[in-house]
């Protein structure tokens, strides 16, 4: 049976899971919008009935917690799970998506401000069912930002293709995943997780949606400047073991020079009339600090080694097969 006929067989259940970090202002419209979808998705017959908004309240310090109770208790459709603290958005999101794949054939994340653009939704659980595992929201644009935010991000991902990561160009984290690559994202046991990095190197079958973001509605950005930096840093060492190799460069550069150096010192030496001791001194100094980078470089390269062992990722997923020939030497 091919994949896309066994999705014909399961009833299609949608999770669209959403962090949630103080958003008692946005919170109700958040709730009307998106199980109002999920109605429209379930009577057009896209979704299986069972189809749920997952809330991951992260340890809000307002009436989120209270308000989400309330609603999983008084509306169908709504679930939630609340974190013992907060962890971060990148932390909520991942335990949102490992809770959601015990019921759901398919989740959707999106951000609880509705920044994102709900009306692709639907589009995107189309692609899933012709067979797509993974579906990236991509904005086809920037203007909501504000200039700073702009600029800052896109000279962000600028610097994340020169390390050497892979990105989606103008995706967050609206995104369309199936069961089996939420696995595949589950056997990343790293504790400091950088989703938008991980995702394309899940592999499987993937598209696109664009979609036009808006600016928030109620309540403020969670993600002031210092978070955005801590997540762009993390971005980059997650990924890139290439400011270690920097180091390697930097040391071969300053030998480079120090032997430049050396030629012009001992001509200076002979022709000139340079104060004693000079000749060794600077010639000292260049060759040792190049010995130094270079042997950090060195040490670098084994930290390189030990870091990629350490994050112990998955080496391959196995994304179909046809077995029915062996049958019966299983020796396992
Ligand atoms: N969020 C979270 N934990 C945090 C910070 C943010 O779960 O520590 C949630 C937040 O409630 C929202 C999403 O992450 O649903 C994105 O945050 P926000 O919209 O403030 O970020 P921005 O759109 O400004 O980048
Ligand atoms: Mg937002």
């Amino acid at each position: 049976m091919s994949k896309i006929e066994s999705r014909k067989i399961t009833d299609n259940c949608l999770s669209i899971v959403v962090p949630c970090y103080n958003e008692e202002e946005m919170l109700p419209t958040t709730v009307d919008v998106l199980t109002g979808l999920i109605d429209e998705m379930i009577s057009d017959g896209r979704v299986s009935e069972r189809s749920f908004v997952l809330f991951v309240n992260d340890g809000s310090k307002d009436r989120t917690l209270p308000m989400l109770r309330e609603f999983a208790k008084n509306r169908s459709h709504v679930c939630f799970v609340t974190l013992s603290a907060n962890r971060g958005h990148q932390s909520a999101l991942i335990a949102g998506l490992m809770e959601a794949k015990k019921y759901a054939d398919m989740m959707i994340s999106i951000d609880a401000d509705l920044q994102d653009d709900v009306n692709v939704i639907p589009d995107m659980v189309d692609k899933y069912l012709n067979g797509a595992d993974i579906v990236y929201g991509v904005r086809s644009g920037r203007k909501s930002d504000s200039f700073f935010k702009r600029t800052t991000a896109q000279m962000f991902y600028k610097l994340l293709a020169l390390m050497g990561v892979k990105t989606v160009y103008n995706h967050a984290d609206f995104r369309l995943m199936s069961r089996r690559a939420v696995e595949a994202l589950s056997e990343y046991r790293e504790k400091n997780l950088y989703i938008r990095g991980i995702i394309p190197q899940l592999g499987f079958i993937t598209d696109e949606v664009s979609y036009e973001r808006k600016a928030r509605t109620a309540g403020e950005s969670k993600y002031p400047f210092r978070k955005m930096l801590a997540l762009a840093l993390n971005g980059i060492t997650s990924f890139s073991t290439k400011p270690l190799q920097m180091i390697t460069s930097i040391g071969i550069i300053v030998l480079v020079t120090c032997f430049i150096a050396a030629v012009y010192a001992f001509v200076s030496y002979f022709t000139n009339d340079v104060e004693r001791g000079w000749t060794s001194l600077i010639l000292s100094i260049w060759f040792l600090g190049g010995v130094q980078l270079l042997s950090l470089g060195v040490i670098g390269e084994y930290i390189g080694k030990i870091y990629a062992e350490v994050k112990n990722r998955p080496l391959y997923f196995i994304e179909d097969s046809d077995m029915s020939s062996a049958d019966g030497t299983d020796r396992d």
